[in-house]
């Protein structure tokens, strides 16, 4: 039987959510044996298939326009769409820049911090990305399934994706997971 493929991306958040991924440890190999795992940020691969994947996963929210691109690449290639972790389902922490804007949160991190001398200054380049209002993965793609938590745990994780691996839509109440 052909495995499910998988492909994982991060956005705007804190990489904790693939951290907790990995704390599924040694499952991970349970994992591989029914799961074609594909590109992720963990693994040498970095862009989903062309010809597309079964699963797509994305953590962290939308803040820029290369957020938005990486969403709509995802999307694109994937038959599922998972938001995975507060970031991606909700905006999260990074939604906290809107109560000041991005101008704001650029001034702090590349001018206005202890470690930064007086030659600082925000990069500006036409190759660089733009900063947008920080939103919700499913303010810019159509999610098919939303995992909370920041972090999601590693329990979580691997129930969903083996769940998914096997041809079912994971149920998922609040933080509790059915196992049914
Ligand atoms: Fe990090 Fe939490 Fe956001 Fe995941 S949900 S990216 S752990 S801040």
């Amino acid at each position: 039987m052909t495995k499910p493929k998988v492909s994982s991306d991060w956005l705007a958040g804190c990489a904790g959510c693939h951290m907790s991924f990995l704390d599924i440890d040694e499952r991970i190999i349970e994992l591989v044996k029914l799961v074609d795992l594909r590109s992720t940020p963990i693994t040498d691969l970095k862009v989903p298939d062309e010809e597309g994947v079964d699963v797509g996963i994305l953590e962290g929210g939308i803040s820029n326009t290369y957020n938005e691109e990486v969403a709509i690449r995802m999307r694109e290639r994937s038959k599922i769409l998972v938001a995975l972790g507060d970031c991606a389902v909700f905006g999260g922490v990074p939604a906290m820049r809107n109560f000041f804007g991005a101008d704001v949160a650029l001034k702090r991190a590349y001018i206005e911090t202890e470690s930064t001398d007086s030659s600082g200054k925000i990069p500006s380049d036409p190759e660089l990305c733009t900063p947008v209002h920080v939103k919700p993965i499913s303010d810019v793609v159509k999610v098919d399934v939303f995992i909370p938590g920041c972090a999601p745990s590693a329990d979580l994780i691997f129930y969903f994706l083996s769940e998914l691996a096997q041809g079912r839509m994971p149920e998922i109440k609040g933080d509790k997971i059915d196992w049914h």
